[in-house]
């Protein structure tokens, strides 16, 4: 863990005792987190990331981790000489992108994960959503967002039909900490990939989570002045998405965000991934980082 040298000891035991109540409130309780952006791709944030994720797990927090790979895919792509292309902050995925999104997020980008947290003293297990069943989808009907009448083909993009968070709530009754990757299954055995944000949400929603928290590569959702938004009511979400404050990928998230804070999060937070520790300060402290959702 990173050393604090220059804090006295009576500083270090204060800080160490404010936990408690958190701890305690939050003891068994089950805490979703969206791990993406930089702090999947800065070393020094890869590790602070897993070191939070083992102390949460080892005082009695249940973390749940659903991991992205935006940039990973895009690397991938680019050396096979495909380009990326996204509509409403959906990638378009024809067959041969869906295979290096498998290749990218099953094969190497969720092993990595499982390789830090266990290299931080946890017990990770990876998992796609077709392990134990675990994420059922279809192929995604996009509607265009300003013109109601017209549809986007974005390939195997997948929507989810159901979860069954059975393998996931196995693994947490015997100390496992589950990894997953946004890989759904469909009727036929076929692969989708589904925005990690959106599966993120869900699982928390079906999970029953405490707290949904997406770690992203900026400091939360920004204003069109690009000051931070600390706080969104589904009624200011409506106008951010109309009046095109909104764009990218934080479409999915804040949709996927505002869907979990109606059915029943707790609480749901997209914070900012570039802070080291962001994790615990969020969790175990009275600090505040990015945008907290709220369903009213
Ligand atoms: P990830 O899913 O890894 O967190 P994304 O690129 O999918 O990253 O989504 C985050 C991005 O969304 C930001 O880097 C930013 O470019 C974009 N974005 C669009 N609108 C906003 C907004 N209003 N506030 C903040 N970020 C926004
Ligand atoms: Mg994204």
């Amino acid at each position: 863990m990173t050393q604090t040298p220059s804090l006295l000891p009576g500083d270090q035991a204060n800080i160490l005792a404010k936990a408690l109540p958190y701890i305690r409130k939050f003891h068994g309780k089950t805490m979703v987190i969206k791990y993406g952006g930089n702090a999947m791709t800065d070393p020094a944030l890869q590790q602070a990331f897993a070191e939070d994720v083992v102390l949460l797990k080892l005082v009695g927090i249940n973390p749940v981790v659903v991991h992205g790979g935006g940039p990973q895919i895009e690397g991938l792509l680019k050396r096979l000489g495909k380009k990326g292309e996204f509509i409403q902050g959906m990638r378009v995925t024809d067959a041969e992108t869906m295979e290096v999104v498998e290749w990218v997020l099953a094969g190497e980008v969720q092993q990595d994960i499982v390789g830090l947290i266990n290299h931080a003293g946890g017990k990770a297990v990876g998992l796609t959503g077709r392990d134990g069943g675990l994420i059922r989808a279809q192929k995604l009907k996009m509607v265009d967002n300003a013109d109601a009448s017209k549809e986007h083909d974005v390939g195997q993009v997948g929507d989810i039909v159901s979860i069954d968070p059975s393998v996931v709530k196995a693994l947490q009754e015997d100390a496992f900490i589950p990894v997953i990757s946004p890989i759904g299954f469909g009727e036929h055995n076929e692969s989708y990939n589904i925005n990690a944000d959106v599966v993120a949400a869900k699982l928390a929603t079906v999970l029953k989570a405490e707290k949904l928290m997406m770690l992203t590569n900026i400091s939360g959702v920004l204003n069109k002045a690009g000051e931070l938004l600390t706080d969104l009511t589904a009624k200011r979400i409506d106008e951010l998405f109309l009046d095109g404050t909104i764009s990218g990928g934080m479409l999915p998230k804040i949709a996927g965000a505002l869907d979990a804070a109606k059915s029943g999060v707790n609480s749901v937070h997209i914070i900012d991934g570039r802070v080291p520790h962001v994790l615990l300060l969020e969790i175990l402290t009275d600090q505040a980082f990015g945008t907290m959702i709220r369903s009213h």
